[in-house]
């Protein structure tokens, strides 16, 4: 299983404002780490009813993998003490695979009338394939909350003129756009380049208390440090390239690697970003692979003199007061 080391399971984040919780991504063991941090009222019957929103950077497995667990299990987890639902953003559908696939024909293809979903039709036909389920429970508890209700999942619409073309830039230059706003937060997007993953998303929460990017999963791209100007935290992720060496020892394996690590940002590299983006503290999640020792991001400080953060799962760092 790839998220053997228990120190790092898989990857999310959540942004707390007086109380209300915003999450970014949804990897293995969020639910897990969501009550281990102490998020949401404690109590089997209790969790959600603080979570204001949901954010994915972009639709892999890793970032996502513990969204069933959330939309199914959620009736038991305090969505029925909810008067609002929990709004979802994140990715819309890239539409056709032949411009991902163009050089290279997929003799794979999963549910060819969909092969692109993004998060409103990843929403729904999660929830329809768990409804016996929760028709079951629903049938036999007569009441409770409606899950198909108590999400409002949305693609995050791309600003007019930007388009990916074939072989072209997954993250144009652009400025970052408005996806939400509430009393607490205001969250801004931006393009990412995860290529081939396309739409990939960086978040900036604007807060009375200050300002905290994600990057996403992305490669350095100019609008990382456009979204992260100025920022109090800019939360990065980032590849240790000798640490994947050290796990993939099959040639197979380690023949892959140029491939993973061009689609995201090595460890010699993100403190540039920070720096360019002039953040006062840089915190390194998710860490590829979660294995990676302290040590393997020494080299950050080489162009980064800010404060690094090496993160692990359940850290809280605060900001403003
Ligand atoms: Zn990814």
């Amino acid at each position: 299983m790839y998220y053997a080391e228990q120190s790092r399971r898989g990857v999310g984040s959540a942004v707390v404002i007086d109380g209300s919780i915003y999450l970014i991504d949804c990897g293995e063991g969020v639910a897990a780490r969501y009550r281990q941090a102490g998020l949401g009222p404690p109590g089997f019957t209790h969790g959600l009813e603080d979570l204001q929103a949901v954010f994915f950077s972009h639709l892999h497995s890793d970032h996502t993998i513990g969204y069933p667990g959330l939309l199914v299990a959620g009736f038991l987890n305090g969505l029925r003490n909810r008067t609002e639902p929990i709004q979802i953003y994140g990715p819309g559908p890239r539409g056709s695979v032949k411009d991902m696939f163009a050089d290279r024909p997929a003799n794979i293809l999963v549910n060819p009338q969909n092969p692109m979903p993004g998060t409103a039709d990843l929403t729904r036909d999660l929830l329809a394939a768990y409804a016996t389920d929760l028709n079951e429970r629903a049938l036999r508890r007569g009441s409770g909350a409606n899950p198909e209700a108590s999400f409002d999942a949305r693609d995050i619409q791309l600003p007019a003129g930007i388009e990916y073309e074939l072989g072209g830039d997954p993250a144009p230059e652009m400025e970052p756009f408005a996806v939400h706003e509430d009393a607490n937060v205001r969250v801004l997007a931006t393009l990412v380049d995860h290529r081939p993953a396309f739409p990939a998303f960086g978040f900036r929460f604007e807060t009375p208390d200050g300002v905290i990017v994600f990057s996403g999963d992305t490669r350095p791209t100019p609008n990382v440090i456009r979204l992260a100007r100025g920022a109090d935290i800019l939360v990065h992720e980032v590849i240790a390239v000798p640490a994947m060496e050290r796990l993939l020892v099959e040639p197979a394996a380690r023949a892959r690697l140029g491939d993973i690590a061009s689609s995201h940002t090595a460890a010699d590299a993100v403190g540039s970003v920070a720096s360019a983006a002039g953040v006062t503290k840089l915190v390194l999640s998710p860490v590829l692979p979660p294995t990676a020792d302290d040590s393997d991001f020494d080299i950050v400080r080489a162009t980064f003199a800010g404060e690094i953060v090496v993160g692990r799962d359940l850290d809280q760092i605060a900001v403003g007061r």
